[in-house]
């Protein structure tokens, strides 16, 4: 192709767009001062597009825009099986022009092809499923005195603000969807490390006869725009997802309009491996779970614990299969781990890998950038790791185990909940009852049993303790985009 990417026409064309602006009422615009900020492909560290970034004045406009179509009811008041259409022509679009997705999301994020393709497929299933939404939430009539009548309808909260990280740029419209689906509008911040497919989408919806003002996209820094958005009085809610540090700040900023915020953040997700398990297919799933996106996704399972009695075993599994893995451009289907999204977190990786040396833990693997163009890291394995080092208790976002041993099944669990984090938790056993004692005693929003990183729209999805409150995915998430109203009457 004209671009040098091994990608459709039609991509290669949306390279070659002047700008990925904002889209405002329907119009992808340019930021009112005219700031751009450059897009760069991780894989070689060179600008390949120019995005807007906006200021304060920009998200202004963004919010009154999605504020206007929803108090106008231009959506939110249409019938429920027209909103269902048109979400489904959303759906079925995304479909059709799923590759350009997926190819923008490689450059952008450094992905690996097939893993961008999955995160499309995850974002149309995503949108079936809310499109089904809208004729099924349900009101309620709960008993009161014989004199009195109630009703209790779920209304939409008004103008959502979703902020989002760059690891999997175009999931994050299965969660706008859901916000549209319960009659929302919404105000979409991409990461500015990703600003691409969010136009896209936008304009796609806008084919799909969602009404202008309904999904708009804010382009810029998360200190400016992403901030303006959750003290902006005009959005109602916010619904982010990132990392602690920012999740936090959010939540003491929308703190004083005690502003409804729900928070997916991040994780260190315990990985345990029992004796009994099926030691093959934990070790190949423990490693997936970690180098996959060069360990970019909230729920790796970067904390390996290993029972003492297999734990050199699996250690040699994971080094020897990991040792010659094929690291490369997200377009080499013989790639099996891309780049890092940007220099900042390549540099990073490499400040918690000499904090691991630094702490005494061993490197039985990798430990360095690979290459000298682009932020790629190599996969790397620490063990005689103890919990309280650092590199067990934050979270890393590269492709960096930690295995730890234990020696029973208690302390496999103790070891597992000593973290700030709850985003999920790993179980590898054959044994039926421990893997409901485990289940029981493990601190996480989600856990996996002899299967992991396993995510389906019907299921919520988010964290406990440090790793959010809220959950996305599944009728829970309408709890979140919806508020009930009670309508009390004499008869
Ligand atoms: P981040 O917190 O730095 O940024 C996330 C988003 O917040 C970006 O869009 C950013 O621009 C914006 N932002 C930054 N500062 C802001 C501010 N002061 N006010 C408002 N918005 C602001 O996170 P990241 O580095 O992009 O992503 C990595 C993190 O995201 C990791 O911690 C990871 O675990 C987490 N994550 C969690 C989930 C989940 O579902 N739980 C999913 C993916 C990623």
């Amino acid at each position: 192709a004209a671009s040098g990417y091994p990608i459709t026409t039609a991509t290669a064309r949306h390279l070659e767009r002047p700008l990925f602006g904002h889209v405002i009422d329907g119009e992808v615009v340019a930021s009112l001062d005219g700031a751009t900020m450059d897009v760069i492909d991780p894989a070689t560290g060179a600008p390949v597009a120019v995005a807007a970034a906006g200021s304060a004045a920009d998200a202004d406009r963004a919010v009154r825009s999605a504020r206007a179509a929803f108090d106008d009811g231009r959506w939110r008041f249409l019938a429920p099986l027209e909103k269902e259409r048109r979400l489904r022509r959303l759906s079925s679009l995304l479909a059709e022009r799923g590759d350009e997705f997926a190819e923008l999301d490689v450059i952008d994020a450094g992905l690996l092809r097939m893993y961008t393709g999955f995160i499309v497929q995850f974002a149309i299933d995503g949108i079936d499923y809310y499109s089904g939404w809208p004729s099924k939430l349900n009101g309620s009539i709960p008993p009161v005195a014989h004199d009195l009548a109630v009703y209790q309808t779920r209304e939409p909260i008004g103008v959502v603000g979703l902020i989002s990280p760059w690891n999997g740029p175009t999931a994050v419209f299965a969660m706008a969807v859901a916000a549209i689906s319960a009659g929302n509008s919404v105000v979409l911040k991409p990461a500015e490390q990703t600003p691409m497919t969010a136009v896209l989408m936008a304009e796609l919806a806008i084919e799909a006869g969602i009404p202008p003002g309904v999904f708009n996209v804010l382009q810029g820094a998360g200190e400016v725009v992403g901030a303006e958005l959750v003290t902006h009085p005009g959005v109602d809610a916010i619904s982010f997802t990132g990392s602690v540090a920012t999740g936090s700040a959010i939540q003491a900023a929308a703190a004083p309009q005690v502003k409804r915020v729900s928070l997916e953040l991040g994780g260190k997700s315990p990985f345990i491996i029992f004796p009994d398990a099926d030691l093959e297919t934990a070790a190949q799933t423990a490693m997936a779970g970690v180098w996959g996106a060069s360990g970019q996704v909230c729920t790796c399972g970067t904390r390996v614990l290993v029972h003492e009695s297999i734990h050199d075993k699996v250690v040699d599994m994971v080094v020897g299969a990991s040792r010659d893995m094929r690291i490369g451009s997200g377009f080499d289907p013989e790639s099996q781990m891309g780049p890092l999204v940007s220099a900042e977190q390549l540099e990073r990786v490499q400040g918690y890998v000499s904090i691991g040396r630094e702490e005494g833990a061993e490197l039985a693997l990798g430990g360095g950038r690979f290459g000298d163009t682009g932020f790629f890291h190599e996969p790397t394995v620490f063990t005689s790791v103890r919990n309280d080092m650092r590199i067990a208790q934050e979270e890393i976002f590269g492709p960096v185990m930690a295995i730890l041993p234990f020696a029973s099944e208690e302390e496999a669990y103790a070891i597992a909940n000593d973290t700030r984090y709850g985003l999920a938790a790993g179980v590898w056993t054959n044994d039926l009852s421990r893997a409901h004692r485990a289940s029981r005693a493990l601190r996480a929003g989600t856990v996996w049993v002899n299967t992991y990183q396993m995510v389906y729209p019907t299921v919520p999805y988010g964290g406990v303790k440090q790793s959010g409150h809220g959950r996305t995915l599944g009728a829970a998430s309408l709890d979140d985009l919806t508020q009930i109203k009670s309508v009390w009457m004499r008869v």
